[in-house]
């Protein structure tokens, strides 16, 4: 019999990639969403439960009408600078349903888990590339809300109830490459979706937050990891819970960095448009460089990136950029 995997929040960005990986890996796959940023008709398969993992009622229902093999949590709230002004909108969305879910979780006897976490709980780099040994001191409250989960989870695995991963995304970007699926957030504020919504005109320029950090082009440096190869690292750490190996938290990324104006360049060379950017201040709290090293995700779940130059990851998007007829919102995070 296949198992079947409860996908939370797998009507958005990274889930619906998840979602066609357990389907194409063979599993049976069961989404809930409340589809607050997530999209419906971009699910690629299998059941979907529209709700919200507050409502216990519901979980109750959900775990009880189905054999649910392992959990991946993929339903969160992402923008950093939202997080500082409304943060009890984080920690209750964050934090305590996901406290909830781990709670259902438990009554039911639901015990794999996998978690979406992120190198925000680093906060400021003491050095680079981070590795999971670097401390964690989250410099805002979307970060701490991923390290509270991480303690959380930690406290729990402890008491035998759970067996979990907690995955640290660095900077997610591309799309599959059938076109289907890909980023679409409303309002966006990443930097790939951005400067592929100038080049198809939703927008007029892209802005480059900040010239003058400490980098050879004195802009932001990211490790920007592609969707897919995400969803790779999720099966490798769920085949790795279901023999019984936990090892807590990895880094996913791809150990190597590319600046603001290096993402700019490659999309105007894939996308053979000026792409016009303009300068404004740095953004409160952006760490200058921000690269992972990812040895430990692939020495002990063997996780081998396939996309690690930003030309793939950028023709990826631009593939399914073109596709959408993306609304052109006026925030431009
Ligand atoms: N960035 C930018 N202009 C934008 C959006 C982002 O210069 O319109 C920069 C941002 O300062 C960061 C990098 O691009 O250095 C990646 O930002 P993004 O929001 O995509 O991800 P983050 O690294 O903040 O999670």
């Amino acid at each position: 019999m296949k198992k079947q995997i409860l996908v939370v929040g797998g009507c958005g960005y990274i889930g619906t990639h998840m979602v066609k990986a357990l389907l194409d890996a063979g599993y049976e796959v069961l989404t809930l969403d409340n589809l607050s940023t997530g999209h419906r008709e971009f699910l690629p398969g299998g059941q979907f439960v529209f709700g919200d993992i507050r409502d216990s009622a519901l979980l109750d229902k959900v775990f009880t009408g189905h054999t649910i093999n392992a959990v991946m949590h993929f339903a969160a709230l992402i923008e950093v600078r939202e997080s500082v002004k409304l943060p009890l909108k984080y920690y209750q969305n964050n934090v305590s349903a996901t406290i909830n879910l781990l709670d259902a979780m438990a009554r039911h006897n639901v015990d794999k888990f996998i978690f979406s976490s992120s190198a925000a709980v680093y906060g400021e780099p003491e050095y680079i590339p981070l590795d999971e040994n670097h401390p964690c001191r989250p410099t805002n409250p979307y970060g701490r809300t991923k390290l509270m989960i991480e303690e959380v989870l930690s406290d729990t695995a402890r008491t035998g109830k759970i067996k979990y991963t907690a995955l640290r995304y660095f900077n997610a970007a591309g799309a599959d490459n059938s076109g289907t699926i890909g980023e679409n957030h409303t309002p966006e504020s990443h930097l790939i979706p951005l400067v592929l919504q100038v080049a198809l005109g939703k927008r007029d320029n892209i802005t480059i937050f900040g010239s003058d950090h400490d980098t050879p082009d004195g802009t932001c440096i990211r490790d920007y990891v592609h969707v897919n190869d995400l969803a790779q690292a999720h099966l490798l750490a769920l085949k790795a819970l279901e023999n019984g190996i936990t090892k807590a938290a990895y880094n996913l990324g791809t150990s190597r960095g590319y600046s603001v104006l290096d993402v700019i360049k490659t999309a105007r060379k894939i996308t053979t448009n000026t792409i016009p950017a303009r300068q404004a201040e740095k953004r409160q709290g952006d760490p200058a460089v921000l690269v992972a090293s990812s040895e430990k995700a692939k020495k002990e779940l063997g996780w081998h990136p396939q996309y690690e130059n930003l030309d793939a990851i950028i023709e990826s998007a631009w593939k399914w950029h073109q596709k959408q007829m993306i609304p052109n919102d006026a925030t431009t995070g």
